[in-house]
């Protein structure tokens, strides 16, 4: 039989559904791999075994009776460590959260669960979801299928390097200034940020409230498109959850696989070519993919968005101020971690000294970044303004979507790079989402495809489509994959 870990979800929920292999077998197959590759790999913080086998056998007993199954029954799927799971592990990539185990499912793997989906465990990532490369969770970081010493990007690279080296055909990531795109890219995979308020927040453990996207990661377009169905949709819980249907993304990705884009106008964003833009390398495979867009009909035209090149600022001043409320709660009472509780010390020294073991540098750093931005007298000069860059930013979106139907860009400026080599300079890791942020202050959807390699080293092409209009970019990246195929890393064995 043909190894069970190569396949796609799609060819695995049919094989369930047609009886040649089991649920179970397919769910032991993915956990043998993990325990083959994962020691090199360092994707998953917990994998959840007994709790994969149960779920995978109530889909064969399903299956058994008769009943009608999803499309995606009996796939397994790896979720990142930021969103809940009832009774396991979730720490968020933080010390402070060690061994909290949530008494509930968050809305996204409560879907997952009524799909009947297996959840393979959780996946490493950055702490509290801050940073681009997983070198900033307290658990070491993740390594890349491509290269073991470059970095598998952030913050979830766990989820990404799980699919990519075959551990999972699928896994929930989260975005909020890139963390589902820029992994993807870097690990030659499919990232996709739907729409803000299209999934659920609830029960994902906030880091910007207005900024925070649950969405799909997997190896092909049509199957991030099913897991994206699957998880999307209004729900009650999240207050800025959107109340409508779900965009037609299965249905967009099927039309793009046919490979015809007549008539579709990509529009590329002059000021992304300008100042501090893209390696060499990638510019040169997201060039050849336009090519290759163009030949299935589309038509390329140059859209000006003058605020793209405030994004990263204003990102850097709303996301940790939004931040350094957010982790507010987390004070060594309600939750995981508490230090130095002797009896002796008062409740202020006591959340200062669990706060001050708990987190890791980069968080420390985001939360005083916010207080600051957020205290008075510089409420004004700092948050308010870039709340106001926030507005340009969507008015250039709402300009440029009414001459063109997408945008493109490269997903991000540089190839997988090495560990340690961007760490010493907090700039130089926030430039790896140069591209991805301003789709994140807008609240649009965005994915990043595989559209070839740099010096061995995958590149993703990011397609970005107006707030709710998710099924655009389907259409557009299932179009690219029929050009330019998937992407198979180098073998983990041996
Ligand atoms: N890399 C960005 C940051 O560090 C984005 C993170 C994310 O999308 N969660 O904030």
């Amino acid at each position: 039989m043909s190894d069970l870990t190569r396949l796609t979800a799609v060819d695995i929920a049919k094989r369930i559904s047609d009886g040649d292999v089991s649920a179970e077998e397919v769910t032991r197959a993915h956990l043998d791999r993990i325990a083959a590759v994962d020691g090199k790999v360092h994707a998953f913080l917990h994998v959840d075994a007994d709790g994969a086998i149960a779920a995978a056998q109530a889909v064969d007993a399903r299956r058994a009776r008769g009943d009608e199954l999803g499309p995606l029954a009996g796939v397994p799927v790896a979720v990142k460590d930021v969103l809940t799971t009832k009774n396991v592990p979730t720490t968020a990539g933080s010390k402070i959260l060690e061994g909290w185990r949530p008494p509930y499912d968050s809305t996204v793997v409560e879907r997952l669960r009524d799909a009947g989906t297996v959840i393979l465990g959780k996946t490493n990532m950055d702490e509290f979801a801050m940073g681009s490369s997983t070198e900033y969770s307290a658990y070491g970081p993740t390594n890349n299928p491509w290269d073991l010493g470059r970095i598998p990007g952030g913050s979830g690279g766990g989820s990404a390097a799980a699919i990519a080296a075959y551990e999972a055909p699928l896994a929930i990531g989260t975005d909020t200034g890139g963390s589902i795109r820029q992994p993807g890219a870097v690990t030659g995979t499919v990232g996709s940020k739907p729409t803000y308020g299209g999934t659920s927040r609830y029960g994902l453990i906030a880091f910007s409230s207005s900024l925070d996207t649950p969405g799909p990661c997997a190896r092909t377009v049509l199957d991030a498109a099913l897991l994206h169905e699957v998880m999307a949709g209004h729900d009650w819980r999240d207050s800025t959850s959107i109340p409508q249907p779900v965009p037609p993304v299965v249905e967009a990705a099927k039309r793009g696989m046919t490979g015809d884009l007549t008539g579709v106008k990509l529009g590329l964003v002059t000021e992304f070519g300008t100042g501090e833009g893209a390696e060499p390398g990638v510019l040169a495979a997201f060039n050849d993919a336009l090519a290759a867009l163009t030949k299935l009909g589309a038509e390329i035209v140059e859209v000006s968005a003058p605020h793209f090149q405030y994004a990263l600022p204003a990102y850097y001043l709303i996301a940790p101020s939004e931040c350094s409320s957010n982790l507010a709660r987390f004070d060594g009472v309600r939750y995981g971690l508490r230090v130095g509780d002797d009896g002796n010390r008062s409740l202020e020294e006591v959340m200062s000294l669990t706060r001050e073991a708990g987190f890791g540098p980069e968080v420390k750093r985001r939360i005083m970044l916010g207080t600051y931005a957020l205290s008075s007298g510089y409420y004004d000069a700092y948050y308010g303004q870039a709340q106001k860059v926030r507005t340009l930013i969507t008015q250039d979106f709402n300009q440029a979507f009414e001459q063109v139907d997408v945008l493109v860009s490269p997903t991000t400026p540089f190839v997988a790079f090495p560990f340690g080599s961007r760490t010493s300079d907090p700039y130089q890791m926030y430039l790896a989402d140069l591209f991805t942020i301003p789709t994140n202050l807008y609240g649009g959807p965005g994915i990043s495809v595989p559209c070839g390699l740099s010096d061995g080293l995958p590149v993703g092409f990011q397609i970005m489509a107006p707030t709710m209009a998710d099924d655009r970019m389907y259409r557009v990246a299932a179009a690219l994959e029929s050009a330019v195929g998937t992407l198979t890393p180098p073998s983990l064995e041996g």
